[in-house]
């Protein structure tokens, strides 16, 4: 079980997210504070935080310059652009302005930030329908790869960004993985 941190300063917010996670199959321990993420961080060992801007004692940011080893995405009630730069600037692996996105949406992107995206590599013989104009439209010209003539792969990488079905498409040669 994946294990997260929820530091919300806000009440209501922080229990309604609490109870998406646990329902969305996570591990959570919350709180208000940054001092107590930093110590939850130490004794938990959380794959992921999840942290305001502005926690209690210690913001987002002294947050980010302190944790180097787990991924933390930044939660903002609004979505500014040099709160934004900051928090990237220091190394968080999101920034959600909480006024924009749904609460789905949320989870996605934490399970976006730790690397759990879903991925299927397709062979292209002649029962992919379409594979054919597929690879046209993504400029070439031929099924099998122009180094070493193997058979393309459509590589499809799922991107939960803009929804629960969707797929980032490219094509790849499994042997030499030239594109
Ligand atoms: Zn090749």
């Amino acid at each position: 079980m994946k294990k997260l941190i929820v530091a919300i300063k806000n009440n209501i917010m922080r229990s309604a997210y609490c109870e998406i996670f646990e329902a969305a199959g996570f591990k959570v321990f919350q709180t208000n504070n940054g001092r107590d993420v930093l110590h939850l961080v130490e004794k938990e060992k959380p794959d992921i935080v999840l942290a305001d801007i502005d926690t209690e004692e210690i913001s987002g940011y002294d947050i980010l310059k302190s944790i180097k080893n787990i991924p933390v995405i930044i939660f903002s009630s609004t979505e500014r652009k040099d709160e934004k730069e900051k928090a990237i600037e220091l190394n968080a692996k999101d920034f959600i302005s909480m006024d924009r996105v749904t609460p789905n949406e949320v989870v996605s992107r934490v399970r976006i930030a730790m690397g759990e995206q879903k991925s299927y590599k397709l062979s292209l013989k002649e029962d992919l329908l379409g594979a054919k104009d597929l690879l046209k439209d993504f400029g070439y010209f031929q099924l099998s790869c122009r180094h070493c003539s193997t058979d393309l792969v459509l590589n499809l990488i799922k991107d939960l960004s803009v929804g629960e079905n969707y797929y980032k498409a490219s094509f790849f040669c499994p042997k030499c993985f030239k594109k």
